[in-house]
């Protein structure tokens, strides 16, 4: 089943069942506190937290999200795009738990030829909070086999919004991959054999005092009590398709194929340069959509994260050997296998592939400049039993050359390669403690230059003329 299969079923379920679905909001985060919408709850936070009044009390949507939080992860694990698609129904004091929880699993049950997505009950696993006996009988009234039903802490299984409001436990759903993924024992045991698909949240207290996630006190219950739910579409893709991975579903993988078309070498054959070709295809996305919602490179805020995106993108390339420029032959690939999801791309992709295509180019001016001087840093390094780029040649680079340190981190990480980041931090300490000496000390210089010039003007003597000419006064 293709992706957008699987997000137009979750949405005409919810929509079935007496939802009002609205499109997804902008990746642009309306919350001051984060950069890009982190997850599906983020536009609704007003309704939850009771500030404004929903269109309706029980909505579903498809949400566009970007978190950079996971960008090591990406390539690395199966599961952890920059970009991805939460889909998510919602209930501002309407249903509670035990309709989101039969909605949950009726949905991923059911066989496809009905609807559903056609899960395995007996591939099914559960978590929930420690205190919630009443999430847990509910799962078993469903017919969730008791043992796939764990319990888990404060920590992973209590959701707050990191200060006074609502809060409360969550359950999360998890899918079995089998034995050749990992041991026994459940998503406690093995996250990476048992796999994150769905998180519901029961938001039934009133938080205060929240001074970390075990630390906080509940005031009491909620008088409207909330459900919030996130399942990733490319996470139920890459289950439901028989992929490996969220990257080789059919909206990421074509990336994948031009990337090794571009690079003359296959997907699947060496374990380091797949995890580049994985890095590439989620990037190149995440470049895109974000984009398409009118964010250009830059050095700040999430212009940077932008630039940090394209940039790893042609790093990576040129891991897999391809010098020549990569974004034109890449985005378009995206956008084709996006645009069916978001026609909007097809309006904006002129212009976002030229402040790509521009990027890409400013970048390889950055390079020319520099990969020869951190060439021969790595070959210094590589002298010594504990190969180390010393934090002068990363400062050199960085201010000579303009690698921004992230760049010169990865690139020596791709050569198996440490950096004295330590060091680094030191001398750009220093260098900002003599510009700010400078700029002080110039400073005070014009001031003495103007008042010098202010007192020889003191120093002629003045005639006053009130007494005798009164347009002195208007003037
Ligand atoms: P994980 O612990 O696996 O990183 P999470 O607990 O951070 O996931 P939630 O914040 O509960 O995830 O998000 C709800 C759902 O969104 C998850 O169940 C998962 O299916 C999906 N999801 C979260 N982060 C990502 C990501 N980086 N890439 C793809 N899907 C994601």
């Amino acid at each position: 089943m293709r992706t957008s299969e699987i997000a137009k079923r979750y949405l005409d379920y919810f929509a079935k069942h007496d939802h009002l679905v609205v499109p997804s909001a902008s990746l642009i985060s309306p919350n001051p506190t984060t950069l890009f919408t982190i997850a599906g709850m983020v536009p609704f936070i007003p309704y939850l937290m009771g500030e404004q009044t929903p269109p309706k009390h029980r909505m579903a949507s498809n949400q566009k999200c970007v978190r950079t939080l996971d960008i090591d992860e990406v390539g690395k694990t199966t599961r952890h795009g920059t970009f991805f698609q939460m889909l998510g129904n919602f209930s501002f004091g309407d249903y509670f738990k035990e309709e989101a929880i039969h909605y949950a699993w009726e949905l991923l049950t059911t066989p496809q030829d009905k609807g559903g997505y056609g899960f395995d009950p007996e591939k099914l696993w559960m978590t929930t909070f420690t205190d919630d006996e009443e999430a847990r009988s509910m799962w078993k009234n469903e017919g969730v086999d008791p043992e796939h039903i764990q319990i888990m802490g404060m920590e992973d299984n209590f959701w707050t919004t990191g200060g006074p409001g609502p809060g409360g436990p969550c359950s999360e759903i998890y899918v079995d991959r089998g034995p050749a993924y990992g041991v026994e024992g459940g998503p406690i045991a093995d996250e990476n054999r048992y796999i994150e698909i769905w998180d519901l949240v029961f938001e039934n207290y009133e938080v205060d005092n929240v001074k970390s996630k075990t630390d906080l006190h509940i005031v009491g219950e909620l008088e409207h009590k909330n459900i919030d739910t996130g399942a990733g579409l490319e996470r139920l893709a890459y289950l439901m398709q028989g992929k490996q991975n969220i990257y080789e579903t059919d909206e990421v993988f074509p990336v994948i194929e031009a990337a090794e078309r571009l690079s003359g070498l296959k997907y699947g054959e060496d374990a380091a340069a797949d995890v580049k070709f994985r890095v590439v295809a989620d990037h190149v996305r995440s470049a895109l959509m974000i984009m398409s919602d009118g964010v250009r490179p830059s050095n700040v805020g999430r212009g940077y994260v932008l630039r940090r995106l394209l940039r790893r993108t042609v790093q990576a390339m040129r891991v897999l050997g391809v010098t020549d420029p990569v974004i034109p032959e890449l985005l378009p690939v995206s956008k084709e296998a996006m645009a069916p999801s978001y026609p909007e791309l097809n309006d904006t992709f002129h212009d976002v592939s030229e402040a790509a295509y521009g990027e890409e180019d400013a970048f390889r001016r950055t390079l020319e400049n520099g990969i020869q001087i951190l060439d021969v840093a790595v070959r210094k390094a590589k002298e010594t039993k504990d190969p180390v780029v010393s934090g002068t040649d990363a400062f050199t680079l960085h201010d000579t050359y303009g690698f921004p340190i992230e760049l010169t981190l990865e690139m020596a990480a791709d050569q198996g390669v440490k950096v004295d980041e330590a060091k680094f931090r030191e001398l750009m300490n220093e260098q900002k403690s003599r510009a700010r000496a400078d700029a002080l000390k110039k400073r005070h210089n014009v001031d003495l230059n103007v008042y010098d010039d202010f007192k020889k003007t003191l120093a002629k003597p003045i005639d006053f003329l009130g007494y005798t000419d009164m347009s002195a006064r208007a003037r």
